[in-house]
């Protein structure tokens, strides 16, 4: 089973490296035709004299105490991406990889030729400006970056630096499968204590402090503007839903810290390593996180038997509030999409395939606080399907049942209480049997 491209595995090199997305930052430099060695040696020699300081001011200002010296020091962009490649091959499989990758296309949320794998390699070497490596507990500055933006990566990387020695960022690096809500979410307080903390820092020296600034997720829109200010080419040309994706824990996670220092200042940051973020629901409502409002735990039957010799189940997941946002959000407008995943109570979506026909089909169901919240997301989930398959047929449209004839296969949508059941792709010529899929999913 794997860990989902959604929320999950767009971030999961990022458990790994700690790494620092740069879209959010002021000015980012593409890198110049070519750093000569020296001036390369001087900005690597640059950055491990400036870490001892750039520590001490970390530490006074997160409240946290170095326990051992930083090791530091510089990555060239071919570095990097040996990095980045080699943490692609320790956290995940080619199985993982793959079903991951298909999850996206059965989606809709990437094209059906896409590359994952090669693609988030690209992406993560465009965007990476810099990395702390829990294993070595050493940080590496991209030796690509301007002066003006290396101090606050270094703080950045200086803080993971910080969070590891005190709270062991190791025990993140292998996670059980199946999950990646979860692990989205401590990842965006990996990332968000990082990022705030990055910001925090700036502005001390402007007399302004973070937990009055307006949520830094109002700004997320400006991280499109700035790619394309830098001619970010692969950022531009990624599926949006990786594009959030990849934001997610650096922006919401920031604004996440901004409340818990409104509310328990940086000790209720450091108190959160231990009473941890359970889904990407509580990071983007902290009250949610605050009344400990956890998931509610889904399991569907694997149906491979039911839909024949063929059939494979290849990945079962959750996609959280944020990854149903993600989902509606690529074809219906993003206030819409943010309407109807509030409420969110639990899911869980697996993924199955055809080994002769490479046909996929997804069975997901959700949870909701509410009848009129699970209501709210069956009407999204509708009007979505309508808009990704504009020419599809509409077999059934009533409150709790719409069904499609797409060129993928049959859709169909059903809402009973505080539950919606989704299965889409299901083969065309098989339409008569679709009944009995879902009455095994909803365990009739
Ligand atoms: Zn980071």
């Amino acid at each position: 089973m794997s860990k989902r491209t959604l929320t999950g595995l767009a971030l999961l090199l990022l458990i790994i490296i700690h790494a620092t997305f740069v879209a959010q930052q002021p000015a980012r430099k593409t890198p110049g035709p070519k750093a000569d060695a020296a001036s390369t040696k001087t900005r690597a020699e640059e950055v491990v004299a400036a870490t001892g300081e750039i520590l001490e001011e970390v530490s006074k200002l997160r409240r946290l105490k170095p326990l051992t010296p930083v090791k530091s020091g510089t990555k060239s962009r071919a570095e990097i991406e040996q990095e980045i490649i080699r943490g692609f091959e320790e956290t995940t499989t080619p199985e993982e990889i793959e079903a991951a990758n298909k999850a996206l296309i059965a989606y809709g949320l990437a094209p059906k030729d896409f590359r994952y794998r090669e693609f988030m390699i690209k992406l993560m070497t465009e965007q990476v400006a810099g990395f702390y490596r829990p294993k070595s507990k050493e940080l590496f500055i991209a030796d690509w970056n301007d002066l003006e933006q290396q101090k606050p990566v270094m703080v950045h990387e200086l803080q993971h630096a910080l969070q590891d020695q005190h709270f062991n960022l190791r025990r993140f690096e292998k996670w059980p499968n199946g999950d990646s809500d979860r692990e989205a979410a401590i990842h965006a307080l990996i990332e968000g204590d990082a990022t705030a903390l990055m910001y925090a820092h700036q502005l001390k020296g402007m007399g302004m402090d973070i937990s009055k600034l307006p949520p830094i997720s109002s700004f997320s829109d400006q991280s499109l503007a700035q790619a394309e200010r830098d001619k970010q080419a692969v950022f531009l040309a990624a599926p949006a839903s990786l594009r959030e994706s990849l934001i997610f824990p650096y922006v919401y996670g920031a604004t996440f810290v901004q409340e818990m220092l409104k509310k328990r200042g940086w000790d209720g940051v450091s108190q959160a390593f231990t009473d941890l973020p359970q889904s990407t629901e509580q990071i983007l409502h902290f009250d949610k996180y605050a009344a400990k409002e956890v998931p509610i735990k889904v399991e569907l039957p694997d149906i491979s038997k039911l839909l024949g010799a063929d059939w494979k189940r290849i990945d079962a997941d959750v996609n959280g509030e944020f990854g149903y946002f993600l989902i509606l959000s690529e074809f219906i407008g993003k206030k819409e999409a943010r309407t109807a995943t509030a409420g969110w109570g639990g899911d869980q979506s697996t993924l199955y395939e055809n080994a002769k026909t490479g046909q996929l089909l997804l069975a997901h169901l959700s949870q909701w606080d509410t009848a009129k919240d699970a209501a709210e997301f069956f009407r999204a989930y509708a009007e979505r399907t309508r808009k990704r398959y504009p020419q599809a047929r509409t077999a059934t449209k009533t409150d709790t049942e719409c069904a499609f004839q797409t060129p993928d296969g049959e859709s169909v949508i059903q809402l009973r209480e505080q539950s919606v059941l989704v299965i889409e792709g299901f083969p065309a010529n098989q339409s008569a049997e679709w009944t009995k899929l879902s009455d095994a999913l909803w365990k009739k």
